[in-house]
């Protein structure tokens, strides 16, 4: 039988495990508090912002929602973030991607206060990650190390093998799984658009994690028998004229040999959710200085 992991159930577990963190804070006077950024008219960006506004809130985290208009000047955008950063009621801080094509995000990032970049994206945080000592693990492989954590599979000396080398989610995922300690210590392989014979690589994996951002790219008979399949992907394409999300792995034939597998919708993406979340929870702690007791999440 092949084990359908639970995102979504990880994650509102996550979020009660969080919520007497984020009660101790407000009850000390400090409420942990959000702010996003949004310079784009992209409704996809609109309906993250929203999704990341309304978890906070009934979290009990408190959030600030700034919107730039999209001709906006990247000077505009800079002072903004200079303002957050040294607003001491804010914790948390994020700009939506993308931003217009004349501002360079990666500026944007470099510009932020590395103690409220809560999705760890800030080359300092980076650094910290590949070194070891992480401040806040980026949101998507923190939730996928989260979720393997909860469902009991082990990672140490399995062979992970990640699809994807982005700055947001397979160069961050290969550090955690070959890192030291708990949710860490596998071997790691990381394919990307220029690896020869993908399914070679692929059908040698016992973690399997797939972030190429290709609907459907790995089906069943790149797959090792039972081996734990951890589909990223988030894909919109036309069939028979409708809408439909997937994922980059195709479901039907991967559950018919993995041991495990997350689906599309329901898997990766509220754990994502979760873990921004656990890190405003953070971000909050350490700057207000209270201890907040937060849950052992780091996994
Ligand atoms: P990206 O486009 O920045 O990176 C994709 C990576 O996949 C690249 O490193 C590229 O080399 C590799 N790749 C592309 N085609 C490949 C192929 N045919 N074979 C092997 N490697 C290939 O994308 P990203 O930001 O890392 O996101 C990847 C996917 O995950 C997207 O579908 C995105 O929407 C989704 N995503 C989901 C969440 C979530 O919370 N569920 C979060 C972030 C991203």
């Amino acid at each position: 039988m092949t084990d359908i992991i639970d995102g979504d159930a990880i994650a509102a577990a996550t979020r009660d495990e969080l919520s007497g963190a984020v009660e101790t804070l407000a009850d000390a006077g400090h409420r942990p508090t959000l702010a996003t950024v949004l310079m784009s008219p992209d409704p996809a960006s609109e309906t993250y912002i929203a999704m990341k506004q309304d978890d906070c809130e009934e979290l009990g985290i408190g959030t600030r929602d700034i919107r730039l208009d999209t001709d906006a000047s990247a000077e505009a955008l800079f002072e903004t973030i200079d303002e957050l950063n040294e607003d001491d009621s804010v914790d948390g801080l994020l700009v939506q991607s993308p931003v217009p094509d004349r501002v360079d995000y990666r500026e944007v990032v470099e510009r932020l206060d590395p103690r409220k970049d809560v999705d760890g994206f800030h080359p300092e945080n980076i650094g910290r990650l590949v070194a070891g000592y992480p401040r806040y693990k980026p949101c998507t492989p923190h939730g996928i190390q989260r979720m393997l954590a909860a469902t009991g599979i082990d990672t140490a000396g399995a062979h992970a093998v990640v699809i994807g080398r982005s700055r947001i989610v397979g160069k961050p995922m290969a550090n955690l799984l070959f890192g030291r300690g708990p949710g860490g210590n596998a071997t790691t392989t990381v394919c990307h658009s220029h690896t020869d014979d993908l399914a070679a690589k692929t059908r040698q994996a016992d973690i399997l994690v797939a972030a190429a951002g290709v609907p459907e790219l790995v089906d069943g008979s790149m797959i090792q028998e039972g081996a734990v399949v951890v589909d990223v992907g988030i894909n919109r394409v036309q069939r028979e004229g409708e809408s439909e999300l997937v994922g980059d792995v195709e479901f039907e034939s991967a559950r018919e040999v993995a041991g495990a597998i997350t689906p599309v919708p329901g898997g990766v993406g509220p754990m994502t959710r979760a873990m921004l979340l656990y890190n405003t929870t953070k971000a909050a702690s350490r700057q207000s200085g209270i201890d907040a007791d937060l849950p052992a999440l780091d996994v």
